[in-house]
Order: C-alpha cells, then structure tokens, then sequence
C-alpha cells in the first residue's frame, strides 16, 4: 500500500520518514521505512525538505549518504 504524505491537504507520495528523538534533541529524515510507525510521520520530497526543527533541535538527513550509490 502506498503511503501518502502525512501533511494536511498534500497527495504527494510519502518519500521520506520523519522521526524525532526526544532524549538527543534530534529530528531524523530518513529514506521511506517499509511499515509505518505510530512515532514517525511519512513525507513527500517537499515537505521533507521545508522540515525545520524545533529550537535547540538538531535536523539530522540520512538521506544525504545512500549506501546504493556508495560504490
Ligand atoms: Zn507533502
């Protein structure tokens, strides 16, 4: 099933997860995980990009160093 993104009135495809780690102060975008999760929110490319962390957060993107294209 195709997830869409979980902003309000956006039918973009979800292409990235979005997770915040409460106990580091961190907010991770990640590639797209397989299954949702209660304490993720699902993101298209747009609004993943538009993602700004709460003061004192810091917004970290793993999706910056794809193991695909690391040959
Ligand atoms: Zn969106």
């Amino acid at each position: 099933m195709r997830r869409g993104c979980a902003r309000p009135a956006c039918s973009e495809a979800a292409t990235v997860t979005l997770s915040y780690g409460y106990e580091s102060a961190t907010v991770w975008l990640e590639p797209l995980t397989p299954e949702g999760h209660p304490m993720t929110h699902d993101l298209c490319d747009r609004h993943a990009a538009r993602t700004v962390p709460p003061r004192g957060w810091e917004l970290v993107d793993l999706r910056q160093v794809p193991a695909t294209m690391a040959s």
